[in-house]
């Protein structure tokens, strides 16, 4: 039997999805930018797109900005607003490397969290003055899943700095979150396909029109000057249609995947001894349970768990695979000797009740023969 509880580092197609862009991988290939009857037919398939994944993030068809995922929506937002109009980049000190690194790289500024990942609003007034030209707070984490009050931030942002824009990553939160309500007010959305069911290398940047920012990718003019290159009809096709499925299956999969999540807690609460909740109070989205194991490291539990079928992760998946200290775990507090033993085990729309049995079948003895191996500690 296999486990997969790494939907927060990415999610299986749906098959919908994979099915609306297979036309486009064949017959229907021409490119959208040409001005013959095949090309018009991409064009069509891609407007189509636009209008559905407007629709679902609460957007103008002319706010869509294709792009080929995450993390260049957030680098496009953050570095297209400094770009183009200077100032200080602020940010939340839990924010994906996507956004931490943009905003480090310029100079910009870390908004504190509290122990359960929520932000400091105290500290985003203190850190948002005249000079703030972006605020970027990200929806939910893709970590421990603890989601913001982004309309307070963009109040806090408004009065402050009226001329700032607010950014939000909404590429964790629009499996569970009402994206298109939730960010209504905030002037630039990024979300990323492969997390919600579509393919690897589309996103979206949503752009409103009080944001304007300068592109980073410059040549053909697609998507109005903010993003040149040829667009991946087939990709973006898909991406809609995970979006439209996942919108409307939302409330359903959060009740019901919610559920799955709470068991699979409650469980491993009830099963092992010197277990730590990540931010027990925190509001968070229905697919994610971060503990941290004392005693352990999560590189052997994750190695021991593979070989029981069930694959999960540590802190975020980074390019590298290699495990590096979180940055989340250490802005809410976490003790690093206790982080080191963390484990993110992470729900999506396809996971089922045999996922959670398995978890909570081969966790505990895991963790157990692992403590039991653990070589005594040398003092140097
Ligand atoms: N932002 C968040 C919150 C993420 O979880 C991720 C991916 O892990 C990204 C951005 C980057 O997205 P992509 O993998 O599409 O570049």
């Amino acid at each position: 039997m296999l486990g997969y509880l790494d939907y927060a580092a990415t999610t299986p197609m749906r098959l919908e999805a994979v099915d609306a862009m297979v036309p486009f991988l064949s017959e229907q290939f021409a490119n959208p930018s040409g001005a013959h009857a095949l090309a018009r037919e991409a064009r069509r398939a891609l407007d189509n797109a636009r209008l559905t994944l407007a629709e679902t993030l609460g957007a103008e068809p002319g706010e869509i900005v294709f792009t080929s995922g995450g993390t260049e929506s957030d680098n496009l937002a953050v570095l297209g607003q400094l770009d183009r109009h200077g100032g200080v980049a602020v940010c939340s000190a839990i924010e994906h490397h996507a956004v931490l690194d943009a905003v480090q790289a310029r100079g910009g500024r870390l908004i504190a969290v509290d122990a359960g990942g929520v932000l400091e609003l105290d500290d985003l007034a203190a850190m948002v003055t005249r000079d703030t030209s972006i605020v970027s707070v990200m929806l939910a984490n893709n970590e421990i899943g603890t989601v913001q009050p982004l309309r307070d931030v963009v109040q806090i942002v408004r009065e402050r700095a009226p001329d700032a824009l607010v950014h939000t990553d909404a590429v964790q939160a629009f499996s569970w979150l009402d994206v298109a309500a939730l960010a209504n007010a905030v002037d630039l959305i990024s979300i990323s396909a492969h997390k919600f069911g579509g393919p690897k290398g589309a996103g979206v940047l949503v752009v409103r029109p009080r944001a304007q920012i300068a592109a980073r990718q410059l040549g053909g003019g697609q998507e109005r000057g903010l993003r040149s290159g040829t667009h991946n009809v087939a990709a973006v096709v898909a991406m809609a249609a995970a979006a439209r499925l996942t919108v409307d299956e939302r409330a359903g999969l959060v009740s019901s995947i919610g559920a799955q999540r709470d068991r699979l807690v409650d469980g491993l609460v009830r099963s092992v001894p010197g277990l730590h909740v990540t931010a027990p109070d925190a509001p968070k989205t229905a697919g994610i349970c971060h503990v941290c194991f004392e005693g352990i490291e999560s590189e052997e539990l994750l190695f021991v768990l593979e070989k029981q079928g069930l694959f999960a992760s540590a802190a975020s998946s980074c390019s590298s695979g290699a495990q590096q200290a979180s940055h989340v775990l250490a802005a809410i507090g976490v003790e690093p000797v206790l982080a080191r033993g963390s484990l993110r085990l992470s729900l999506g729309f396809a996971t089922t009740p045999a996922d959670i049995d398995l978890a909570l079948q081969v966790i505990p003895g895991a963790v157990e023969r692992l403590r039991a191996f653990a070589s005594p500690r040398v003092m140097p």
